[in-house]
């Protein structure tokens, strides 16, 4: 089409994000997005109306629910709008410049070459822990935001909390610490980068209902971060990004009872986490289990194609990391139900296989 021609060409060059969905589509056990496998306890309204841009009662709950003000607040279509908007209102096409500490979750790098700004990758040491000096040596006069995602996705490792405050005070006036958390409720307790906020105002944190709330589906995500960053984000957000159906499941998901729901959730997946570990740890071919504070398991197989094509013939989908650098032959397997994970454990026994 001639008209294409016109186009960008750095979109027309860009490798786009592959979501999990667009990998593997449908099938009976999903085991390779880190949804939750069951469904959320919340339950929808008229939709004549625009709704309300930043409706005042989601934002009051999540305010609530996180333990900032209001006004530190914005939410928005999953926590992937977030990280597309910090980009959006901070880096220059052909200027200026991210920071990512590699292999981590691909949309960071997605958002910047669409804006045309450049990735800095920093690669994680072998046992795949942040280089927080590496990092900053990385920072240059052009880096506008650094990304740290905790747990990290996709290898399921946490960054403690004395690292992001190191590095939030290291990048103060230069550069945004964007502490990305969609995982930090299976990370057992572990203090949150919002605990930085009122001594930092260059850190922004990243949350989700997605994952452990169970509202994947509803699309609703969090920026929490100094006033003044808050309001600078919403100068370029659309002007209706809440659907009204999504903002009542977030409040439902937000409601006492759905928030108990929610932890037993939680302390179950965690619970069936140590268990997977060990479980896929005794088999054969497993080379390594990595340590996660997720609701994924990082996985090293003698051939994860191999591992990838046994369970994708008993139904069952997950994620292919190996073309991530360091992941060679790792699989990222979402903790399920434990019938889901049962089952995954006997499709990938060989023993039972040849049986
Ligand atoms: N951050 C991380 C680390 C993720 O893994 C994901 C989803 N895979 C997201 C952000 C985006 O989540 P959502 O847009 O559903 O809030």
């Amino acid at each position: 089409m001639k008209l294409l021609e016109r186009a960008r060409p750095e979109i027309l060059a860009l490798q786009p994000y592959s979501s999990a969905r667009m990998e593997s589509g449908v099938a009976a056990t999903m085991l390779n997005a880190n949804e939750s496998p069951w469904p959320a306890s919340c339950t929808a309204p008229a939709l004549n109306r625009y709704p309300d841009p930043q409706p005042a009662p989601l934002r009051a709950a999540l305010a609530g629910f996180y333990a900032v003000a209001p006004g530190n607040i914005l939410i928005g279509r999953g926590s992937d709008e977030a990280i597309d908007l910090l980009v959006r209102a901070f880096c220059r096409p052909g200027y200026d410049a991210i920071t990512i500490a590699s292999p981590t979750f691909g949309m960071y790098a997605v958002a910047a070459r669409v804006q045309g700004a450049d990735v800095t990758e920093v690669p994680l040491t072998p046992g795949f822990v942040l280089d927080a000096k590496a990092l900053l040596a990385a920072v240059t006069p052009d880096t506008k935001l650094v990304f740290v995602c905790s747990p990290n996705n996709p290898t399921g490792g946490l960054v403690p909390l004395p690292m992001l405050a190191h590095l939030a005070q290291a990048l103060r006036d230069r550069a945004v610490l964007v502490v990305d958390e969609a995982y930090i409720e299976f990370a057992d307790g572990a203090a949150s980068a919002m605990t930085l906020l009122d001594r930092h105002d260059n850190v922004a944190v990243l949350r989700t209902l997605s994952k452990a709330h169970a509202l994947a589906g509803a699309r609703v995500g969090v920026l929490i971060a100094a006033a003044p960053l808050v309001a600078l984000v919403r100068r370029i957000q659309a002007p209706y990004p809440l659907p009204m159906p999504s903002v009542d499941a977030a409040l439902s998901a937000l409601s006492v009872s759905a928030l108990a729901a929610t932890d037993q959730r939680v302390t179950a997946i965690c619970r069936e986490r140590e268990r997977m570990a060990r479980a896929l740890a005794g088999l054969a071919e497993v080379l390594a289990v990595f340590d996660s504070a997720a609701n994924f398991l990082c996985v090293r197989f003698v051939d994860a194609r191999k591992a990838w094509r046994r369970l994708a013939a008993s139904g069952i989908v997950v994620r292919d990391v190996s073309r991530y650098p360091q992941l060679a032959d790792c699989l990222r397997i979402t903790i399920g139900t434990p019938e889901e994970n049962a089952a995954l454990l006997g499709a990938l026994d060989a023993r039972k296989a040849a049986a």
